[in-house]
């Protein structure tokens, strides 16, 4: 289900080690499908999530190179359905983007404007990770042929009714 990871545009591949990893945690986190927490589940990855008031940017993923351990900081005022995606995105950054996150200390998310091609890259790449890591493809089509609207699947999934959409256009080319 992460196949696109492996082969973006061309961005520089996650190691296979990593996403092994990814993979067999991500699986545990979903046993029992509908009990998963994206705090536990970063937790699970060796990622600390803190929530900050007074953040500038949506959130951002930082590198502690003395003790070799990440830790992921979200604005506390966004909405929660935006604070759960954020941290599903720095998820992925942390898979995805490691070496850039070490190079760098601290990741922070910008905005968009003027953003070089290459990070804008790196931003969708996240963003379709984290609808993948938010919602499974098979479970999402299914509940979608059952009939769920888009409502119903926002609240199942704890997403907004416009990550839905995208998720209805990316996976179905359904346009609403
Ligand atoms: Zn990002």
């Amino acid at each position: 289900m992460f196949d696109f990871v492996y082969d973006y545009c061309n961005l520089t591949k996650p190691n296979d080690s990593d996403i092994s990893f990814f993979e067999n945690k991500y699986n545990e986190a979903r046993k029992n499908f509908w009990n998963f927490d994206v705090v536990k589940f970063a937790n699970s990855l060796g990622i600390k999530v803190f929530m900050d008031e007074n953040l500038k940017e949506e959130g951002c993923i930082e590198y502690d190179r003395e003790y070799n351990t990440y830790s992921i900081t979200i604005n506390a005022k966004q909405p929660k359905n935006r604070i759960i995606f954020t941290i599903a995105h720095e998820i992925a950054h942390f898979v995805c983007d490691k070496a850039l996150i070490q190079e760098q200390r601290v990741f922070r998310e910008v905005g968009n404007r003027g953003m070089p091609e290459e990070r804008r890259k790196i931003e969708v790449r996240a963003n379709k990770m984290a609808a993948d890591i938010l919602m499974p493809s098979e479970k999402f089509i299914e509940l979608w042929n059952s009939g769920d609207s888009v409502k119903d699947l926002s609240k199942k999934f704890c997403v907004s009714e416009d990550a839905v959409k995208i998720r209805l256009s990316y996976l179905l080319g359904v346009v609403l």
